[in-house]
């Protein structure tokens, strides 16, 4: 157990409905609000900021419960742990076209290959800190990934449903770790729906992307972390591949409550949202200027983890790209996995293609204009590219003809 964990205690105050602001007490079970919207977390940061320097950080390990005055959990017995190690922010001049550094933040790194892990160890953390014995929810791969790994170390039960066309891997590795997985011949949302209508007779709690308030907190540690890493100077650009959006939104939380205790000043990162061309729900809310994304009809695209054709959250992700001064934008399967290319051939990191997509959009928004090659950029990978179908190879040498023909190899 972490030692920088204080024994029962937290600078949580309350809950608050990100849609309409009442609040609702902390240290009891919540999904989304009255009005039906996902609930944010609120600290004390004054107490916060006077109990916690910056400087006193760099004496504690290097893993996400280094930030724990952030975090939600109150008793350290509850921290269910895999070793959340800080991810590399990886330089990569290579992709560069200007003077603008680009840095991929390559979160592959975390247990189960996924940056899922940071949102569900804080929220199974929470889930057993408040009572909860059994969890449902809908995924496109990772995020069940994750959520079994670390309920199964919690003695929290998982019913588990995906998309029947999510990576194999990604079911089996469900099951391995423990958790009951079903194939769903539909969509996320479709997988959703069957959480909702049977959480009541299953007794099931409800871990639906942002229909539980924790899993942003631990994607929080990806904004406080970055400030960390860079001697608390931002980048000027985050490029984001965006589904439910929990990652955006938790780091422009974690950046203005940075930014609320004076840990960081001046203009914050524009966050930009990378969604794929076969389904761009935000992408076409941001682009017709409403406050509401609807619903991506017949959604397909290779970058499995940003398939998620409607989002609970999608006010809150718009809400940050716009205040940022960021925006949203689509790439194109091939774009994706030519970028997949480009990055492992050029850099040595194999990329997920959702990760992928950052660095297709980086390039499409240089030649349009809207990123400066001056601007510092961060793309984030979100799992490890080793979960992801690659193309075969099946080139065979003959070890039984002699001689063997060298110059051959060079085709
Ligand atoms: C879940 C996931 C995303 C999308 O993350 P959100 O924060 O839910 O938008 C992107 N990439 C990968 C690999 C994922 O698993």
């Amino acid at each position: 157990m972490d030692e920088t964990v204080k024994q029962g205690f937290t600078f949580v105050t309350h809950l608050e409905c990100s849609m309409v602001g009442d609040s609702y007490e902390a240290n009891q079970q919540h999904n989304l609000s009255k009005a039906g919207k996902p609930l944010l977390v609120k600290y004390d940061l004054t107490s916060l900021s006077n109990s916690l320097s910056r400087e006193e950080l760099a004496y504690r390990p290097e893993n996400l419960w280094r930030y724990s005055e952030f975090l939600p959990v109150k008793y350290a017995e509850n921290i269910v742990s895999l070793g959340e190690s800080m991810t590399p922010l990886i330089h990569t001049p290579r992709l560069q076209s200007g003077n603008g550094n680009v840095y991929i933040k390559d979160e592959g790194r975390l247990p189960t290959g996924s940056f899922k892990a940071r949102g569900l160890c804080v929220a199974v953390s929470m889930a057993k800190e408040l009572g909860v014995t059994q969890i449902a929810m809908p995924t496109n791969g990772n995020a069940g990934a994750a959520l079994a790994a670390y309920a199964t170390r919690a003695g929290i039960e998982t019913y588990i449903f995906c998309p029947e066309d999510t990576p194999q891997v990604n079911v089996r590795e469900i099951a391995a770790q423990g958790g009951r997985v079903w194939l769903v011949n539909g969509l996320i949302n479709d997988c959703g729906r069957i959480v909702e209508e049977g959480k009541e007779n299953m007794d099931w709690f409800d871990f639906s992307t942002l229909k539980e308030p924790y899993r942003i907190e631990g994607k929080k540690t990806m904004g406080l972390e970055l400030a960390d890493q860079l001697g608390w100077q931002l980048p000027d650009v985050i490029f984001y591949p965006t589904g439910g959006g929990t990652g955006l939104i938790g780091m422009w939380k974690a950046f203005n409550e940075m930014k609320e205790i004076g840990w960081i000043n001046g203009k914050l990162p524009r966050m930009v949202a990378v969604q794929a061309t076969g389904c761009a729900p935000i992408v076409r809310a941001y682009e017709a200027g409403t406050e509401q994304a609807e619903l991506w009809e017949g959604a397909h695209t290779v970058a499995a983890g940003i398939r998620v054709p409607v989002a609970i959250g999608d006010f809150l992700i718009l809400r940050a790209v716009r205040k940022s001064n960021g925006f949203a934008t689509a790439v194109a399967d091939e774009q994706i996995l030519a970028a997949r290319d480009e990055v492992a051939q050029q850099e040595g990191i194999l990329m997920c293609p959702e990760g992928a997509a950052t660095y297709a959009a980086y390039k499409k928004e240089l030649s349009s204009g809207r990123v400066d090659s001056a601007e510092s950029v961060i793309l984030f990978n979100c799992a490890t590219g080793l979960k992801y179908e690659l193309p075969p190879i099946s080139r065979l040498l003959d070890c039984t003809q002699q001689p063997i023909d060298y110059s051959a190899l060079l085709d």
